[in-house]
């Protein structure tokens, strides 16, 4: 049960605010049923051949890009889940004029789907992949579908629109995320363990006074919020919105 106190305070910050700015991780989209990296039963916690973070490293991708692509299909790609509380309430407080902007790195595509416009997608997105070769675009299926190494007509493997470990990020999505960030009034971020870089560091360019955080264990920064909420993202924004 979520403390009815930091649900109240959570609901009054809410509607004091005129610029609210959301930033989540893999948190938010484990109530639909997608598996974060770093709980109880995340993905890193899973017995695999190889440590998930070395398998998502552009290093991996090159040297062992059958490898890469099994896992990738296995652990990153969702066919079937559909937004969640947490996806619907954002798009609704965006609707309400109150909300700019959903900075994710999720690759899922759900605050989308649930019908926000603006969001910021730091790691990309499964949804979109391109041929190394020659640039051409394929959507998801193409990827999911295929078997072994996906290739274009052109013979170039093609590789999906994700930020892996050792690359950098989108210039233009870093530079929006920060302004957007840097604009707000009130930061609330959720379902993030705080540990992945430079994403992570993006939270410094907040200077508003209702800076919340929603993440169901505690993470290494909760001490930097002037609200903790322990709890589901999604069950959260329930009672909240
Ligand atoms: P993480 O796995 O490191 O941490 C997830 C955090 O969310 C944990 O602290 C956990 O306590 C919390 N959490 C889990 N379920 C929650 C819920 N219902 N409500 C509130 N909190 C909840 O995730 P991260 O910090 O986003 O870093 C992982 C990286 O992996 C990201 O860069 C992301 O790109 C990628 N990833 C994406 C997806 C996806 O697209 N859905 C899934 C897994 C991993
Ligand atoms: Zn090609």
């Amino acid at each position: 049960m979520i403390l009815q106190d930091s649900v109240l305070k959570l609901k009054n910050m809410i509607s004091e605010s005129r610029n609210i700015v959301f930033f989540g991780g893999a948190g938010v989209s484990t109530e639909s049923g997608i598996k974060d990296f770093r709980s109880a039963d995340g993905i890193y916690m899973m017995d695999y051949k190889f440590p998930p973070e070395s398998v998502l490293s552009h290093t991996f991708f090159k040297k062992h890009t059958e490898e890469f692509f099994d896992f990738y299909r296995k652990y990153l790609c969702f066919p079937d889940a559909k937004p969640n509380m947490a996806h619907i309430k954002l798009a609704e407080l965006e609707n309400q004029g109150k909300l700019k902007a959903v900075i994710t790195q999720n690759v899922d595509g759900l605050h989308q789907l649930a019908g926000s416009n603006t969001v910021y997608e730091l790691h990309g997105s499964a949804l979109r992949n391109y041929c190394t070769k020659c640039g051409k675009f394929y959507d998801f299926d193409f990827v999911y579908k295929s078997n072994g190494v996906p290739k274009c007509e052109c013979g170039g493997i093609v590789k999906p629109d994700v930020v892996l470990y050792e690359e950098g990020l989108d210039n233009d999505t870093v530079e929006n995320a920060v302004n957007a960030i840097a604009n707000a009034d009130m930061l609330i971020v959720a379902g993030t363990s705080l540990t992945v870089y430079p994403a992570a560091g993006f939270i410094r360019y907040f200077s508003g006074d209702k800076l919340v955080l929603i993440n169901k264990d505690s993470t290494a920064m909760d001490e930097k919020f002037g609200l903790v909420i322990h709890g589901k993202i999604g069950e959260v924004l329930k009672e909240t919105v």
